[in-house]
């Protein structure tokens, strides 16, 4: 089924391989009509996206996503329609990519010990001024050969149980959906499975108690329809958004990564009446960041 509707894509402001603008017109080419760019822990793409996005006639939401820590389990959040003249969380979001930065230089270090020999100069080269991601550094080992996709990168070197993995300082997930919530942003779960150990009773026990807790501080929905979500994941995910009253958002999470299965924006994707339903809890949202 084509979808219209795609809430989560990332450009070269993070650790997507596509500018804003050829972003945009791949989106508007395959058929979308309602986009959110979402870059991790940073909001500089949006001006470019939305100026594209008003040549080709599609419309983009302002969006961001922020990485959270659980104990055992990583939370990512995404912020629908941001406010970008938030003084707070522009810098919160500098502070982050400062820490994605060290970060990717400590990782780099440690592939060396590896043996794995790649240059923290073409690593920066390749993020381009936008925030630096693993995805930076997988790039720069398939150059040098060591790997062949970037998913291999990650599967062999720098995922969250691989041999070099460095954490960075983040928020929790209560804190980061409080700091969207003052920004005047509408948070959303993503991808609600990285969250989870497996997907049995107790998982899904474990995942509803979290999400419901959030709901407190103002979760409003989460990622039902995503990447290559199968058919049972989304009937499991949408059940725990229904029995909690939770927004059922979603999309491709397309990096253009050259990861050979990759969900292409336009394969997955919410229903179009989920861009209304944010829309009015932005509306009933308590106050607004900015000046
Ligand atoms: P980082 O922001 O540095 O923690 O990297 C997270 C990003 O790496 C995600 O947004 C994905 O783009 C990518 N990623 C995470 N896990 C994997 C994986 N197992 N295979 C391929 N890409 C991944
Ligand atoms: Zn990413
Ligand atoms: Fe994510
Ligand atoms: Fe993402």
């Amino acid at each position: 089924m084509k979808a219209t509707v795609d809430l989560h894509l990332h450009t070269t402001m993070s650790d997507g391989r596509l500018s804003p603008t050829d972003l945009v017109r791949l989106c508007a080419e395959r058929g979308l009509r309602q986009i959110a760019i979402t870059d991790h822990d940073s909001l500089e793409g949006l001006p470019e996206a939305q100026a594209a996005a008003a040549d080709v006639g599609i419309d983009v939401i302002a969006g961001v996503e922020l990485g959270a820590d659980e104990k055992g389990g990583e939370v990512h959040l995404l912020g629908y329609f941001v406010n970008a003249d938030d003084p707070e969380l522009s810098s919160t979001l500098a502070d982050f990519r400062d820490g994605r930065t060290s970060r990717g230089r400590k990782i780099v270090e440690r592939l060396a010990e590896l043996d794995v020999h790649v240059s923290w100069e073409r690593v920066l080269e390749i993020s381009d001024g936008g925030a630096v991601g693993r995805p930076h550094i997988a790039q720069a080992m398939v150059e040098k050969g060591y790997v062949q996709y970037p998913k291999e990168a990650f599967d062999q070197y720098l995922g969250r149980s691989g041999p070099a993995y460095v954490g960075r300082e983040r928020l929790t997930p209560t804190e980061g959906v409080a700091a969207l919530v003052r920004n005047g942003a509408v948070p959303v779960m993503a991808h609600p499975t990285y969250y989870m150990g497996g997907e049995g009773p107790e998982d899904v026990a474990r995942l509803t108690e979290m999400l419901a807790g959030l709901q407190q501080v103002g979760l409003a929905g989460m990622e039902v329809h995503y990447g290559d979500y199968s058919p049972r994941q989304v009937d499991m995910l949408a059940e725990i958004a229904c029995e909690l009253g939770l927004i059922q958002c979603g999309g491709s999470d397309y990096h253009a990564s050259g990861n050979p299965d990759e969900t292409e924006p336009g394969t997955v994707g919410p229903p179009p009446g989920v861009v209304d339903a944010l829309q009015d809890v932005k509306g009933r949202l308590p106050r607004q960041g900015g000046v």
